[in-house]
């Protein structure tokens, strides 16, 4: 698969030859989470990136306030108006950073486990996002109530809520307020419906998210269904829906692969390979 690596000219510059020249450690260490978390991780860039997220947010929270009849969920229905509001944030990549997990993938060799997945959840260990919890300490300021809905399992709550409260972020201790996968029978990995449990009693100001799924579901959609999104909630994106870059993994990656997770890795790379848009030299 390298072989048809270099010879699509994607490393432009490097002869077949190069490329066999490389430490051969470089090579078979190969891995895609290796930039994305690196970036994620250690850069500035990301941490300015999230920063101007969480800023706009708060730009965006206090003119959703203002308008009694603006809403970020598409779930909301009949008179929402007056109802008390709330934001729903995801915790994985939007509020906690998850990339010592991540890091860990590339040193072990290894991939996605709910197996290790697990015991780093309940390990508490995980880090803020840059601006998350300032976004949140706002909006309570405001007092707007805080949803946290993430796909992490409910046997995880316990070392989800044991670290978002040591990082300081509020969690309403009065009745619960982090939705996750699985704590009610038709609380699937969809999100659809917990964000319509909170669209029930609240107005959704705003959602945050770095996850497609967390917005809106869009189950199997291909990438150009995923790009068409982008219109369909124009008047979403980046006002009532805020963003945080995820390079790491999220539905962006899957949808390549046909959401096929039990395709064989080379395939799976292959595909990913296969749905980038290439310069041809001789063109
Ligand atoms: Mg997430």
């Amino acid at each position: 698969m390298k072989i048809k690596f270099a010879a699509r000219s994607v490393l432009a510059g490097f002869t077949l030859a190069t490329l066999m020249a490389l430490p051969i450690t470089a090579q078979a260490e190969e891995n895609d989470l290796t930039n994305a978390t690196l970036w994620t991780q250690t850069s500035v860039e990301f941490k300015a990136t999230a920063l101007a997220a969480y800023k706009l947010a708060e730009v965006m929270l206090d003119r959703g306030l203002a308008d009694k009849n603006w809403t970020a969920a598409i779930e909301q229905e009949g008179d929402y108006q007056n109802k008390p509001a709330a934001v729903i944030l995801d915790v994985d990549e939007t509020v906690l950073d998850n990339t010592a997990y991540e890091a860990w993938l590339i040193k072990a060799k290894t991939g996605y486990s709910s197996k290790t997945w697990a015991p780093f959840v309940m390990g508490a260990t995980s880090k803020p996002i840059a601006g998350s919890k300032e976004f949140i300490d706002y909006a309570r300021s405001k007092g707007v109530e805080i949803f946290y809905v993430s796909n992490r399992k409910a046997p995880e709550e316990e070392g989800t809520v044991k670290n978002l409260k040591d990082l300081g972020y509020y969690v309403n201790e009065e009745f619960d307020t982090v939705l996750l996968r699985g704590e009610k029978e038709e609380w699937g990995s969809d999100k659809t419906t917990r964000r319509a449990h909170v669209a029930k009693d609240y107005r959704v100001v705003m959602i945050v998210g770095d996850n497609l799924g967390d917005f809106v579901e869009a189950r199997d959609a291909t990438l150009a269904e995923r790009d068409a999104l982008i219109d369909t909630y124009k008047d979403y994106w980046s006002s009532k829906w805020i963003t945080i870059a995820n390079p790491m993994y999220g539905s962006w990656e899957a949808a390549t692969f046909g959401y096929d997770f039990k395709l064989p890795n080379e395939e799976k790379r292959q595909m990913k390979l296969d749905s980038m848009t290439y310069w041809d030299p001789k063109e």
